[in-house]
Formats: structure tokens, C-alpha cells, sequence
């Protein structure tokens, strides 16, 4: 864990949020500032800031991320359509550096996106 770091402490339960997910190795919470009627955050426990810093070792919990992303859209009945969104760096959005998965739903998504 590192201690500056919100979505760690979130994890840990430190700072309240809205858990959907609460598993050994990952995590995920309703996002503070929603982008569509579901707007989830998935996140692994363990502390990493972006796709530039996982490595091959991290494969399968990068799939975790997805898989349960999925799960989620499902029970959710987000049929027409959901979307899963990893923003790298700053350049792509990204504003708490830790790594963490968007699940969007409930709406239609334009592409390219902005
Ligand atoms: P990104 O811009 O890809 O780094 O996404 C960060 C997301 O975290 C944004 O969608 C924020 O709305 C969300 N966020 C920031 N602080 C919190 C918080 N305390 N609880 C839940 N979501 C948060
Ligand atoms: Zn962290």
C-alpha cells in the first residue's frame, strides 16, 4: 500500500466509498463523480500507477479486472452495451495514479472518444 495514495486508502478502507467489489486481490467502488448511470472503479490492491508500470506478472490480475468488470455489467443488465476504460498518464485523463479500470454503462458512447 502506499500511504499518499486515495485509492489505496479506499481499499483499505481509510476513506469511505461506495464498495460494489471487496476480494483478496482487487476492489472497485462507485466513482464520486458518475459519467453515466453506472460508473464503476475497479482497482487491484496492489499499488501500481498505470499500465507502464505492470508487467507480465500482473497479466492475470489485469484479466481479473476485466472479468469482474463484466460480471458487474451483467448483473447490472448492461445489455446494450457497456464500456471498460484503463486512462494511462495524464495525456489520456488519467488524475489518481493509481492503476484502476472505468466501467461505464447505462448510456450510449460515442467513438473515437474524447
Ligand atoms: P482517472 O481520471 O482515469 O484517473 O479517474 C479517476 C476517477 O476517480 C474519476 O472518475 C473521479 O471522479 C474518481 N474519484 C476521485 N476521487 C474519488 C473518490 N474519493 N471516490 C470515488 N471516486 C473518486
Ligand atoms: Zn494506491
Amino acid at each position: 500500500m502506499d500511504a499518499n495514495c486515495l485509492f489505496c486508502k479506499i481499499g483499505a478502507k481509510k476513506i469511505p466509498a461506495k464498495l460494489v467489489l471487496d476480494e483478496e486481490e482487487i476492489f472497485a467502488f462507485e466513482d464520486i463523480n458518475p459519467q453515466a448511470p453506472t460508473h464503476i472503479l475497479l482497482c487491484p490492491r496492489k499499488h501500481f500507477a498505470s499500465l507502464h508500470e505492470a508487467s507480465e506478472e500482473d497479466a492475470a490480475l489485469l484479466g481479473k479486472l476485466q472479468m469482474a468488470a463484466a460480471k458487474i455489467a451483467k448483473e447490472r443488465g448492461l445489455l446494450a452495451g457497456y464500456r471498460t476504460v484503463f486512462n494511462n498518464g495524464s495525456g489520456a485523463g488519467q488524475s489518481v495514479f493509481h492503476l484502476h479500470l472505468h466501467l461505464l454503462g447505462g448510456r450510449n458512447f460515442r467513438w473515437p472518444p474524447g
